[in-house]
């Protein structure tokens, strides 16, 4: 089976697939979906939707076979299509230099670096759009005459190009100063975006794939355009604050709990209007509930724990936030961060105890239902002082109602003190304690 965006089945020098119109389906067609239904010829509509219509003559040209062949794989550059060392040195001495203007759009070096990322698969898509200049920013539709006002909706002053609504706009050079990512070309106008791009991939790469601050540039730039389609097409407008916070949720997520977050759209529009979905349980009478988190970085900071006391009228309690070893990777600091809380609520005399957090993985592993066999040690040190408590139970929230304990477990990223015990209730998670408390009443 010739697959049609991959094999080399156009006779061109020297052959190759097909360049697709905008992308290749996702879906790998064969040659032979190319056909018409009754096989007697090319399907030229679908030919003409798909391919580059430089390429549609070159397709609508081979003749097919009328009968039902198999196909045949032949070397290209001798008559009778079988290979021979001269004609490969034919070859060898006459590849053409590739001419940029047959070229699909973009760096192909670059382009395939994608395919190495550890990020979501729709990640992975739209930044292949993006190299390909695939996406629909205002300029780009300006050069195919399907709008004729360029202008950024943003900031209405300067052109939507690509680096434009990426990097240099205000609201996307906001979301990169606070994302305190460090790469200062990503803010210059005189930089072209490919390069920039290139930055990010490296920064991926060396910062740690699977490390929080590894993941957060392309989802940075994942929920700047999603934002920008909010704006344009829904009249929404989000703050720079809100994209970055959405990209590192998306970040976290991916690396915690490896979820593609394709429903996040959903997720987003149906948040506001069943608020009861998700909130925070009280625990029941004769129960302490203590809600933890950890935040891992990456392998060379140590982790940051933090948790939160309640009782069963949902009144606070006490709370904490402390750093501890490194270690790495983010389900490794959940481990961690629940262990310093088993510790010190034991200390304080706690004995019936529901812990809850937002790592489904680590609950489920706790509670039996499945294995993680290589955060072994990290269980076996859970259980152990598990069998300290009279009664304890391990409960899974989702990240949006564990809200307090990720907020002070990020806050202690820049403590100065290892550890901090709080008596009364931290500034940074009022507003989200005193959310809980109503939402649970
Ligand atoms: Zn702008």
């Amino acid at each position: 089976m010739i697959q049609t965006w991959l094999d080399p089945w156009l006779p061109v020098h020297p052959p190759r697939a097909p360049r697709a119109r905008l992308q290749p389906p996702s879906n790998h067609y064969s040659v032979r979906d190319l056909f018409l239904p009754n096989k007697t010829g090319w399907n030229e509509d679908l030919i003409r939707e798909l391919v580059h219509e430089d390429d549609v003559n070159l397709i609508l040209t081979q003749k097919l076979s009328q009968s039902q062949n198999k196909d045949y794989l032949g070397w290209h550059y001798t008559e009778d299509g079988k290979y021979n060392v001269k004609s490969g040195y034919w070859l060898g001495t006459h590849l053409p230099n590739p001419d940029p203007a047959i070229l699909p759009p973009g760096d192909p070096q670059l382009k395939s670096q994608i395919w190495n990322l550890n990020t979501p698969p729709k990640i992975k898509h739209f930044l292949w759009r993006m190299l390909s200049k695939a996406l629909a920013v205002n300029t780009e539709l300006e050069r195919r005459r399907i709008v004729t006002d360029s202008y950024c909706r943003r900031c209405v002053t300067m052109r939507e190009t690509t680096d434009h609504l990426f990097f240099t706009c205000s609201h996307a050079r906001q979301i990169w100063r606070a994302s305190s990512i460090p790469l200062p070309c990503l803010s210059n106008p005189q930089v072209p975006y490919e390069t920039k791009i290139k930055e990010i991939f490296e920064f991926h790469k060396n910062a740690g794939k699977d490390t929080l601050q590894g993941q957060l540039p392309l989802l940075i730039l994942w929920r700047i355009w999603r934002s920008r389609n909010n704006l344009v097409f829904q009249r929404r407008q989000y703050g720079w604050w809100r994209d970055l916070r959405d990209a590192s949720h998306d970040a976290e997520e991916w690396i915690t709990h490896g979820i593609n977050n394709q429903s996040s759209t959903t997720s987003m529009t149906s948040a506001p209007s069943c608020p009861h979905q998700r909130r925070w349980k009280k625990p029941r009478p004769g129960w302490i509930k203590c809600n933890y988190d950890g935040s891992f970085v990456n392998q060379n900071n140590g982790a940051t724990a933090a948790w939160i006391i309640r009782d069963n009228s949902g009144v606070y309690k006490g709370a904490a936030q402390a750093t501890g070893v490194n270690v790495t990777s983010a389900f490794e600091a959940e481990c961690q961060s629940l262990i310093l809380a088993m510790q010190q609520l034991w200390v304080k005399g706690y004995r019936r105890v529901i812990f809850e957090g937002d790592c489904k993985l680590l609950v489920n592993v706790l509670n039996g239902s499945t294995t993680k066999f290589d955060a072994i040690n990290w269980i076996q040190e859970i259980q152990d002082w598990g069998k300290k408590f009279e009664a304890i139970e391990y409960s899974w929230a989702h990240r949006s109602t564990n809200q307090p304990a990720d907020i002070l477990a990020k806050n202690q990223r820049n403590a100065l003190s290892p550890y901090l015990v709080h008596f009364y209730i931290p500034v940074c998670i009022s507003n989200a304690l005193f959310l809980d408390y109503i939402g649970s009443a």
